[in-house]
């Protein structure tokens, strides 16, 4: 049995990669330094497994940016208007690729960045592949050669990992019509068999073609594509080991499409997906390996070696163990580097830790289960007490009294239809809330946060670093919480906030408020490009000690006789954003949270806060790969807000935000969540995304935002009754409110105060119309 893996962080265990890039795109490095990170980087990867006695080591999963990006500039597949940084300089490549990623302001330039979305149901984004109807391919960059020859020369052999032809294709979009994006792959083909004969040449034995569209609904079409593409590829390679990696879902109906494929190994995620197994020993063909992905490739969670073993085994009694690699389940690119870096801390306790495998420990974890297997004489004492260690820390995590409250359980168990209801229907609440709140016509908010200021952030800082009080970092944060408010009073907004200062992040907060919830300080994953995250680990039955923001939002409500909203996190927002718990269902630990916010809603309309926001921009994210399941996910997720929100009496105005997200396809789910106002980030899409509330004739209020927070432009008052009156043509005027696209963090005071003035000008010129 062979053991490999799919890919390794590539940010570095400090976030050596963040640092660098970002130092070159502000020139303080020069190329040659940002080149000399990259290398530093692949080596210590590499180095790090062959020390762990990984068989199979990856090549390529290094990236500057993004797979996907390198892909499309080892393709060529570069878009007409990069054409003018085409061979410009020595850093045309670098410059090119970034200005791919990032867009391009300098000489004169101004070239918008590629598209970017989310990867699979993942958090990691990639740059879209933009294609035109007669879209040339041809070699252009030979990146995944220089790295193979580069790890060459330090002595390994790598297995080169591509993007396969048919995801690649499939992840890209066509930028005109008159054209399938499949359409291309007779052009494409070509280069993958240019680039593949160079890697053969080199002496590559091994090949990764990554194809996780073979885990996703795939259209006849799609299917004959596959078909082809890899029966040439074959006859093309006779001498090539291609190893097809699928990974994020099981194979479902394309199972045996997948197995008919002529490849010398068949990756599959049996963490997402352990039912297919069975499937694949039954009818997997002679000469097909198969790669079991057991480890989690997504999550933080030691591997329970004993359950491991025994399919392992399994796999190895049907197949024989030489036609048998053992891996994660996808590429380690999703789990923080090095558990061992983390200090053990309040929030990390010894206890949680012993819970935990990150990328490096998983690579242990794989020669590990290897070593078991084989139970070689050498290392058959060690290998023992690495079991007998491994299974005492499963069975104290399944013990432990820290994750596991019976209170929690009992109170969820509890949970009936009545709680996720509100008393009564919305054409009621309506009445009863119009009354209670005396709102104008088109009334104006904002979705809750104000700028994070350079002092703000450096308040917090210092706190951390103790050179700040508790009591003055309060301080501080109230004075500027009374300006914020004050100055909203001034430009005369109807529905306050009081500006979330006291937050590093929408999930944290929380999460550091909640029982059930640990932190790293390294554990840190790829987001895109440059950023990283930093997710909260949800280790146990979640329960909320005491209140999180009510302190907040009755302090800022007792300074102004306006209206000030109270702002939280929404439970399903919170559980997307988390490294969650593999022992017991999402849902499951999504009611937990549900609950504890429907706590500190309670105690915050106890307190005299009379509008709500419960923020789920998340919700759309958890959608499933596969549209069957779709169904399922959306009746739990809206359920738990449901939960988290219903218990407030009628009077009480319940507010949710959801940002980048479309509706059309789930506007029923979106309307169940019932809240009595919605807000939208809709200002991109020029109001579009409204048309699916129309044809649902959605009767809930709604606040699509009418200018985008992402770039410090300040928007024209026209420009946003221009919109707003767009908006007025399929939503009728007493469902509307007025408010930008998202919260306000990131911006600057300066364009923050002139675009909400001439947003509260446009709304009052609204009402004089209407
Ligand atoms: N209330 C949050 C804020 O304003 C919402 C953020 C978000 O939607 N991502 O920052
Ligand atoms: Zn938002």
């Amino acid at each position: 049995m062979q053991t490999h893996i799919l890919g390794y962080p590539r940010i570095g265990s400090h976030r050596e990669l963040k640092k660098a890039c970002e130092q070159y795109w502000s020139g303080k490095i020069s190329l040659d330094e940002l080149h000399q990170t990259g290398a530093e980087l692949r080596k210590n990867n590499w180095l790090i497994q062959q020390e762990a006695g990984i068989d199979l080591i990856p090549s390529n999963d290094f990236s500057f940016y993004d797979q996907v990006l390198d892909m499309s500039l080892t393709l060529k597949a570069i878009p007409a208007r990069y054409a003018p940084l085409l061979g410009k300089s020595d850093n045309s490549i670098p410059d090119l690729y970034f200005a791919m990623a990032r867009g391009y302001q300098r000489d004169g330039l101004d070239l918008t960045a590629m598209e970017m979305t989310k990867w699979f149901d993942t958090n990691y984004h990639y740059i879209v592949p933009e294609f035109t109807k007669d879209q040339k391919f041809e070699l252009f960059s030979t990146k995944a050669v220089d790295e193979f020859l580069e790890a060459k020369d330090a002595g390994i052999l790598t297995k080169p990992v591509l993007l396969g032809p048919v995801s690649y294709l499939l992840l890209g979009k066509e930028k005109e019509t008159g054209f399938h994006r499949l359409d291309l792959i007779d052009r494409l083909l070509p280069v993958y068999f240019k680039l593949l004969e160079k890697l053969q040449e080199n002496g590559a034995v091994w090949v990764q073609l990554d194809e996780p569209f073979l885990t996703l609904d795939l259209s006849h079409r799609e299917k004959e594509v596959y078909h082809r593409v890899y029966h040439e590829l074959r006859e093309a390679f006779p001498a090539l080991k291609f190893l097809l990696a699928t990974y994020f879902e099981g194979l479902g109906g394309n199972l045996d499409l997948a197995i008919s494929l002529p490849v010398c190994a068949l990756h599959i995620d049996l963490v997402r997906a352990p039912g297919q197994l069975n499937q694949i020993l039954k009818k997997a063909p002679e000469n097909l390996s198969i790669s079991l992905g057991l480890v989690d490739g997504r999550n933080i969670w030691k591997n329970d070696y004993e359950a491991t073993l025994k399919e392992i085994n399994r796999a190895i009694k049907t197949l024989g163990s030489a036609r048998v690699l053992l891996a994660p389940s996808c590429s380690l690119l999703h789990v923080p580097c090095d558990l061992d870096l983390e200090p053990e801390t309040n929030a990390l306790t010894p206890e949680i830790k012993n819970w935990l495998a990150f990328a490096k420990q998983k690579l242990d974890e794989i020669t590990t289960l290897k070593n078991l297997v084989e139970s070689k004489d050498e290392e058959a004492v060690s290998g023992m007490r690495k079991l007998q260690a491994n299974i005492d820390s499963i069975k104290s995590r399944r013990e432990s009294k820290r994750i596991h409250k019976t209170q929690v359980k009992q109170r969820t168990a509890a949970i009936s239809i009545q709680d996720a209801l509100r008393n009564e229907a919305f054409s009621i609440r309506r009445t009863k809330q119009h009354k209670a709140l005396k709102l104008p016509l088109f009334p104006t908010t904002t979705i809750g946060s104000f700028p994070q200021t350079k002092e703000v952030r450096s308040w917090r800082a210092q706190f951390k670093k103790d050179n700040l009080t508790a009591a003055d970092y309060e301080n501080l944060l109230l004075e500027e919480t009374e300006h914020c408010i004050r100055w909203q009073e001034e430009i005369d907004l109807d529905v306050l906030v009081h500006g979330e200062f006291e937050r590093n992040d929408m999930v944290e907060y929380f999460g550091e408020q909640l029982d059930g919830f640990a932190f790293t300080r390294l554990g840190w994953v790829q987001s895109y490009g440059s950023r990283c995250v930093k997710p909260p680990i949800i280790y146990g039955d979640v329960e909320r000690p005491n209140p999180m923001t009510v302190k907040w939002s009755t302090y800022a409500q007792g300074l102004t006789s306006r209206i000030v909203k109270g702002m939280l996190t929404g439970p399903v927002t919170i559980l997307q954003w988390s490294f969650v718990r593999n022992d017991q269902p999402r849902s499951e630990t999504c009611n937990q949270i549900a609950l504890a916010i429907r706590d500190e809603v309670l105690d915050l309309e106890k307190a005299g806060i009379r509008i709500i926001q419960i923020d789920e921009p998340a919700l759309r994210e958890g959608l499933p790969l596969r549209k069957a399941e779709w169904d399922a996910y959306l009746k739990w997720a809206v359920n738990a807000f449901c939960l988290s929100a219903a218990g407030v009496r009628e009077e009480t105005q319940i507010h949710t935000h959801m940002c980048y997200s479309e509706f059309n396809d789930i506007i029923e789910h979106i309307a169940a969540m019932d809240a009595d106002v919605i807000t939208i980030e809709c200002s991109r899409s020029q109001m579009e995304l409204l048309d699916a509330f129309a044809e649902f004739n959605y009767p809930n209020e709604i606040g699509p935002g009418v200018y985008d927070i992402h770039a410090p432009r300040v928007p024209a008052k026209e420009e946003m009754l221009a919109l707003m009156e767009k908006a007025r043509q399929v939503i009728p005027d007493k469902q509307l409110w007025v408010n930008p696209d998202c919260g306000l963090k990131t911006r600057g005071w300066e364009e923050t105060r002139k675009a909400l003035k001439a947003m509260v000008e446009a709304a009052k010129t609204l009402r004089e119309k209407s």
